[in-house]
């Protein structure tokens, strides 16, 4: 499995806000000025992203969960802004939330494709390579399994300490682990392919590594070019 944790700074909450300007082109969020060059600050994806028909479901099932009533209302919530995203930008897949795999709605044209989201503490299960003890979730990447689509990742790894975050920040962590099921890899990171037209400075990106006090739980900009970029296309 490869795995991509998202860690935590909580000490970064306790600093004043700094104001980080953001380069934004047009109401997109695509900066055509963006290249590979600019390798600081960038979103950047996985070698394999998620290539469904449009119109296919994707599921994120949360009955591993459901006596979890702070991890599950966050998980609703991390849902419904990809959800509300999908619809706002025209992307081609409906994302949805259910308690059981065999209530997942199939697609227009394919799916449903499942998420399972579980707790650390209950599936014991450690990820691999991680400082434990700053790790809020953590998930994989789409892989080419060999079939006719690239699938999401199928599960997602959620560590207790998420339960007592906030609003926002609980929806952030749901979305940044969605964000990597569905092939994104980390913001500003210096390996990896580049999305084309991403702005070079994005301080609130959801795929940005670490939850610091810039996470509102929103998509900025950058991550609607990105999302366009890689999930764009269905027909509105
Ligand atoms: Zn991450």
């Amino acid at each position: 499995m490869e795995e991509c944790s998202h860690r935590s700074r909580l000490g970064q909450w306790l600093v004043p806000l700094a104001f980080i300007p953001l380069l934004i082109s047009n109401a997109t969020g695509c900066d055509e000025s963006a290249s590979s060059e600019n390798v600081d600050f960038r979103q950047v994806r996985a070698p394999y992203v998620v290539d469904l028909p449009q119109g296919a479901t994707i599921c994120v099932v949360t009955n591993s969960i459901s006596d979890d009533l702070e991890l599950l209302s966050h998980v609703r919530e991390g849902v419904k802004r990809w959800k509300d995203m999908s619809a706002q930008l025209g992307l081609k897949y409906r994302f949805v939330e259910t308690e059981f795999t065999e209530d997942c709605p199939v697609g227009d044209f394919g799916g449903p494709f499942i998420i399972d989201i579980y707790s650390t503490e209950d599936s014991h299960i450690i990820p691999p390579n991680a400082n434990v003890k700053d790790t809020l979730a953590f998930t994989g990447v789409p892989v080419n399994s060999g079939g006719i689509y690239i699938e999401p990742f199928n599960s997602i790894y959620v560590y207790p300490e998420v339960d007592g975050l906030g609003r926002d920040e609980g929806a952030h962590v749901i979305m940044h682990e969605i964000g990597h099921a569905m092939g994104f890899e980390h913001t500003g990171q210096a390996t990896g392919a580049h999305i084309p037209n991403t702005p070079q400075s994005e301080a609130n990106s959801i795929m940005n590594p670490a939850l610091d006090h810039m996470a509102v739980g929103q998509f900025s900009a950058g991550d609607k070019c990105a999302l366009v970029a890689l999930f764009g296309g269905r027909d509105v």
